[in-house]
């Protein structure tokens, strides 16, 4: 992984200040179920936000903002989330982003930034947090997908990642209706239905932690790159 020190000026405030910027970062290891990268990506995490001191304003890219996230961003709902105890600092900034997102219609990539705040929680051991941001995950895409906005490559995958959101929440019976409508397709590509094989698995063992690729019969055996990103 590498990282760099950039000057960055803020899109809603225009402070300046520095800011750890991913440079680079390999994904060697098979992600898991729920898109979430292999290593070394995966711990790049933290770097995958920021937030101006200044006015609070989070975002993976600070120095551009939305016409429409200002008051978003002023009001005492993001302001509050800013330094919600309940979740670690990290997570709130993402949360804070997926509350910009959101107001602005983008409902998909709101429930991807709240995914990211609920691995944030993973990694900390925070459960009860981590459930949290997983309900807004699945609460944007579902608003999402009523505007027609799809938040993964085709419904089966979405079914997959919507099965293994509410398998790590406990709801093993709506993981398991999900998984059932998403592998029911004809002409499944092999990967994901293994990939389906696998969850309906970690179901049936009421499951609550991650699901690893690096479980399925073309990954095991050791590491192999999977791809890489920027
Ligand atoms: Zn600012």
């Amino acid at each position: 992984m590498r990282t760099d020190t950039q000057p960055v000026r803020c899109g809603n405030c225009g402070s300046d200040a520095h800011y750890t910027i991913l440079v680079h970062a390999d994904e060697l290891e098979p992600p898991d179920l729920d898109t979430r990268p292999g290593e070394p990506l995966r711990s790049s995490l933290p770097f995958w936000i920021k937030r101006c001191a200044s006015c609070g304003y989070c975002a993976d890219e600070i120095d551009r903002v939305h016409e429409e996230a200002g008051p978003v961003i002023e009001s005492p709902i993001y302001q509050a989330q800013l330094s919600d105890a309940r979740f670690p600092e990290k997570a709130n900034e993402f949360i804070c982003y997926a509350l910009i997102l959101e107001r602005v219609g983008q409902y998909a990539d709101a429930g991807w930034t709240a995914m990211h705040a609920a691995w944030v929680c993973d990694d900390s051991s925070s459960q009860e947090a981590a459930s949290l941001c997983r309900q807004m995950a699945v609460r944007s895409w579902t608003a999402g997908k009523r505007q027609g906005q799809a938040f993964h490559e085709t419904h089966e995958s979405e079914f997959l990642i919507v099965s293994d959101v509410h398998r790590r929440l406990g709801e093993f019976e709506h993981a398991l209706t999900a998984c059932n409508l998403g592998a029911e397709g004809e002409d499944l590509p092999d990967l994901l239905d293994h990939c389906f094989r696998l969850e309906r698995s970690l179901i049936s063992r009421k499951e609550l932690g991650r699901g690893s690729l690096r479980d399925l019969p073309m990954f095991s055996g050791g590491s192999q790159a999977v791809g890489g990103a920027q």
